[in-house]
């Protein structure tokens, strides 16, 4: 009898079968073509219940080979069905974005050569690739040289803030901070309106929740720079150490945008790092009229940008820039004996936490080239100008209220009908008419809260969204407004609209 090893071995390779590739390689090709060409038939928002593909799918590892028929059915048949579609044209939550044809096509070649860059032996075109890529990137954003970048899988802000600790000189990184008298608490800056992660890069690096402080922000959601120097000269009396500001170009709720040369400008006199998170709004600096977005970034120590927010490129392609990459050396080379090398070239490993996998800079180099700097510019001023009909839309309509300015590509508003104040109510009114849209499968909207104000928040950004389908979410926040306004007057009369508890649609 066969071992299962001659079984394996007797074959030309242990893997897929070449033919068997080709085949089911066309499949899948011709399903993407078709998801995308289809894409609005889907339901944008998963209408899943929590558990049911769990259910669907065997609790049993499966011991036997299984025929690609069968597992590409299940990927349709259980899968597909607890997909949310960021990928959709009617995608209008968080922030809209694109895994775009030329993206995907690059995904592809790049999961198929399957490397890292940790060395640059370990694949030189993957690390040069990188660096002539973002530069090119850095040329579009119209930064100046000189300009080290590296892409992140997600937002590097954990990189950035450990490079700002460590340039203290504390050693930080040598000795750690527990214990040690000497080393006063470290004090990071952020707006109230900072995205999450920071919060995430404290409680990391040992920083704590306590050691960021937030600052407020202005009428219009902007950190607030006299505030900002208030409370660093307050903390340098009670002896907290400033170690670092992260002021944010388009921030996650409203996309405002922080005044960032004055920051910086304060940042260079009391010597902060500064690391500006442009995740989302950065790339908009591609628009010649929108570059006054990144105005005074050319100062900063380190700064974010997506390309996996608004390039059209796929999840795990996010830049972190630095003037300073010798610090984010310092802070993070360690080459244990079998990685050390005595090549000439920078290893992307000594400027990360992780060791860096795949070729992110592919995707990217192919979107750039792909669309070309005129293209991409034109598919975002777009976005931006559909943003700005759907913002007259809101302003021409009685009832609605716009409750932040419309810098780029995303709109805040809420529907407040006359005589309705009481923000439990409107919180519970919105929330309805955001669910019933979102219910319905066309579309999908999310929301966040600014000041208190429970908000509804649109977000354009994915490449294949058009005036048509801005038009369609607009028409069915209108036409659920109507129905839950009409529900809340009938109910407001007997049980004031159920507020006490939350009801649920009926
Ligand atoms: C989306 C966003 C992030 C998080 O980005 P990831 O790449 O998902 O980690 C950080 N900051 C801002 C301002 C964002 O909008």
């Amino acid at each position: 009898m066969q071992s299962l090893f001659d079984q394996v071995c007797s074959e030309t390779s242990g893997d897929m079968d070449p033919e068997a590739f080709r085949h089911y390689g066309h499949l899948i090709v011709d399903w993407i073509a078709g998801y995308l060409s289809d894409i609005r038939s889907y339901p944008v928002l998963s209408q899943s219940t929590p558990g049911s593909i769990c259910q669907a799918l065997p609790r049993q590892a499966p011991v036997q080979p299984e025929a690609m028929e069968t597992i590409l059915a299940d990927f349709g048949r259980v899968l597909l069905p607890g997909i949310t579609h960021w990928n959709s044209a009617g995608f209008m939550g968080y922030f809209g974005l694109t895994g775009s044809g030329p993206s995907i096509l690059a995904e592809m070649l790049d999961a198929s050569l399957n490397v890292t860059r940790m060395l640059w032996r370990t694949s030189p075109a993957a690390t040069e690739l990188e660096q002539v890529t973002l530069d090119w990137l850095r040329q579009m954003l119209g930064l100046p040289e000189p300009l080290f970048g590296m892409l992140h899988h997600n937002s590097a802000i954990l990189t950035a803030l450990a490079a700002a600790r460590e340039a203290l000189n504390l050693q930080i990184r040598q000795r750690g901070m527990a214990g040690r008298r000497e080393v006063a608490r470290l004090r990071v800056y952020a707006s109230q309106e900072a995205h999450s992660s920071v919060e995430k890069a404290m409680i990391a690096l040992g920083l704590g929740l306590e050691g960021l402080c937030k600052i407020k922000t202005d009428q219009e959601f902007r950190l607030d720079v006299e505030a900002l120097e208030e409370a660093i000269n307050e903390d340098l009396a009670r002896g907290w150490r400033p170690c670092a500001v992260v002021a944010t170009v388009g921030t996650t709720s409203t996309t405002s945008i922080d005044p960032v040369p004055q920051i910086a400008a304060l940042c260079q006199r009391y010597k902060l790092w500064l690391h500006v998170d442009a995740a989302y709004a950065g790339v908009a600096a591609i628009v010649p009229s929108k570059r006054w977005v990144l105005a005074g970034c050319e100062q900063a120590d380190s700064l974010t940008v997506n390309p996996h927010k608004w390039l059209f490129t796929s999840f795990g392609c996010s830049v972190l820039f630095t003037r300073r990459p010798e610090i984010v050396k310092e802070t993070f080379s360690l080459t244990p004996a079998y990685l050390q090398n005595a090549d000439r070239a920078p290893d992307l490993m000594d400027y990360d936490l992780f060791l860096p996998h795949r070729i992110p800079a592919l995707k990217l180099w192919m979107v750039m080239r792909y669309f070309g700097q005129e293209g991409l510019a034109a598919r975002i001023e777009e976005h931006c100008r559909l943003a700005r009909l759907l913002a007259l839309w809101v302003d021409n309509t009685p009832d609605m209220e716009r409750l932040a300015p419309v810098n780029l590509s995303v709109v805040c508003f809420r529907i407040h009908p006359p005589g309705i104040d009481d923000e439990l109510t409107l919180e519970l009114l919105n929330e309805r008419v955001m669910n019933r849209v979102n219910a319905a499968g066309h579309f999908f909207l999310s929301h966040s809260k600014i000041r208190g104000k429970f908000i509804l928040r649109i977000a354009i950004g994915n490449i294949r969204t058009t005036e048509r389908d801005v038009r369609g979410i607009w028409e069915a926040i209108l036409a659920a407004r109507q129905a839950e306004v009409c529900l809340l007057r009938t109910n407001r009369a007997g049980n004031q609209f159920g507020i006490k508890r939350k009801i649920n649609l009926p």
